[in-house]
């Protein structure tokens, strides 16, 4: 049984982990570099470790020193939240081979969803839908010229070992292929130190659809329906909700089961996102995360289910007890994700939070780690908090979101706040017709 879980993260993701230990009457010990010592789930957290300096890569990515915090506090499993370590399957065997238990899938399954090339190989095989593309990777400018005249322009390059929206190019013509080729080869080999690349069919005005899944490895899966998160800006999600606009009850279901029996099929342990782009109610597989999403609150409003808590059950070898006919779907959520940044031109904008008010009510959720007097570090990512809210459908949701973003108030530093109130005031937006390109549009004044 899990006593004691070490929270290999910070942010509001620890703060999210750390609530569910607690109320699992689980330990928790909180890790952090030298520029979070003031950070909330330090001050909530049972026990806490300095793991090293404000940089990442020498904190939240230092392995040896979170493996010792772990030692020293006698946690017996690691939880990664997201980013950071949670996708790294090196990680992962350190973390076993030291007898600790790593909340989330095996080593495997991380390393095989981690090169997008197997990842596609693998769920085609197992018969879920993939988009059109190369067979592997494209090693040669003269080979994706080759492939994409046969499939047809436009094409994108793709990063086998790509995240983030990094190490991807579009090619709208033969003559692009050259430049988009070494480009996305060039900016892999620097991002992810491997420049293997691949070519799929680029879906001009698809929407990004992904299914939640959970499974026990012990051969009982669910799905827990989709999330759109279509509204991106840089290939970056801003916006998610659930259910999608675009998807009826049967479209759902025939793609969750689809999904369901291939994560079966695999062995699976854990959550896991499959994701998809749509268009023309067809879907196309892109990439699996192998780990808890940002945006996890949307499924966790409609289902009622608390995803960390079932992560932690998992992995203390429990059986799912929820069957597919036991999920039931109810209502509509909207996740806004606001981040430190400059709502017009999207410049970084940390520093000192003068004033803090979080909106309330029923049906809204705010998982921050922001307080008044707390000072948004530089050095991490500029998601500062997230506001979930849920409605008996999509009208009463956006109504109270609307207010809700009303009442949010972070004093001191610029925020999306009021890309979000501008968002909530769009025609199209209210009715559910947007695509993956649409936000971009919408920023520039084009939509
Ligand atoms: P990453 O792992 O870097 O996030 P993904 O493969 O998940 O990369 O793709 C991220 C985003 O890039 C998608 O949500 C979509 O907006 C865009 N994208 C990826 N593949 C395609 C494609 N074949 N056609 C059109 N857009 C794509």
């Amino acid at each position: 049984m899990i006593k004691k879980v070490l929270i290999a993260n910070r942010g509001e993701i620890a703060l999210r982990v750390l609530r569910a230990c607690r109320e699992m009457g689980i330990q928790t010990v909180a890790v952090h570099s030298e520029a979070d010592a003031d950070a909330m789930h330090v001050r909530l957290a049972d026990e806490s470790v300095c793991i090293g300096p404000p940089s990442p890569a020498v904190s939240y990515l230092n392995i040896p020193s979170i493996i010792a915090a772990a030692e020293v506090t006698n946690a017996d499993a690691i939880h990664p939240g997201y980013g950071f370590l949670s996708e790294n399957a090196k990680f992962v065997d350190i973390v076993t081979a030291h007898g600790i238990k790593f909340i989330g899938p095996s080593a495997d399954h991380i390393r095989m969803m981690g090169d997008k090339i197997t990842a596609k190989d693998t769920m085609k095989k197992l018969g879920v839908p993939c988009v059109p593309g190369s067979d592997g990777e494209v090693k040669t400018i003269e080979d994706a010229k080759k492939i994409a005249g046969g499939m047809g322009y436009p094409v994108i390059i793709k990063a086998s070992s790509g995240g983030g929206g990094r190490g991807m190019k579009v090619a709208q013509t033969e003559a692009d292929i050259s430049e988009a080729f070494s480009s996305a080869r060039a900016e892999a080999k620097l991002a992810f130190g491997d420049d293997a690349v691949y070519i799929e069919k680029y879906l001009t005005t698809p929407r990004h659809i992904e299914i939640q899944i959970l499974a026990d490895g012990q051969g009982n899966v669910v799905h827990l329906g989709e999330r759109d998160c279509s509204l991106q800006r840089r290939h970056q999600k801003a916006l998610e909700e659930t259910p999608s606009p675009a998807l009826t009850d049967k479209l759902r279901s025939d793609i969750g089961d689809k999904c369901a029996a291939a994560i079966r099929d695999m062995g699976y342990e854990g959550v896991g996102t499959i994701e998809f782009l749509y268009e023309n109610e067809e879907f196309y597989f892109i990439e699996m995360n192998t780990r808890l999403q940002v945006e996890h609150p949307v499924t966790e409003m409609i289902t009622g289910l608390d995803l960390v808590r079932e992560q932690i059950r998992v992995a203390n070898g429990e059986k799912l007890t929820l069957t597919q006919d036991d999920i039931k779907f109810s209502g509509h959520s909207i996740e806004c994700r606001i981040t430190a940044e400059d709502p017009d031109t999207f410049a970084a904008c940390p520093g000192p939070i003068l004033e803090y008010h979080a909106p309330g009510g029923l049906g809204v959720r705010v998982d921050s780690a922001l307080y008044s007097g707390y000072s948004v570090p530089p050095y991490y990512d500029s998601l500062i908090a997230k506001l979930i809210v849920h409605g008996s459908n999509r009208e009463e949701c956006m109504a109270r979101l609307n207010r809700s973003l009303e009442e949010f108030v972070v004093g001191g530093i610029k925020t999306t706040l009021p890309l979000h109130q501008r968002l909530l005031a769009n025609e199209d937006f209210q009715k559910g017709d947007y695509n993956i390109h649409w936000l971009e549009k919408f920023i520039d004044g084009k939509a």
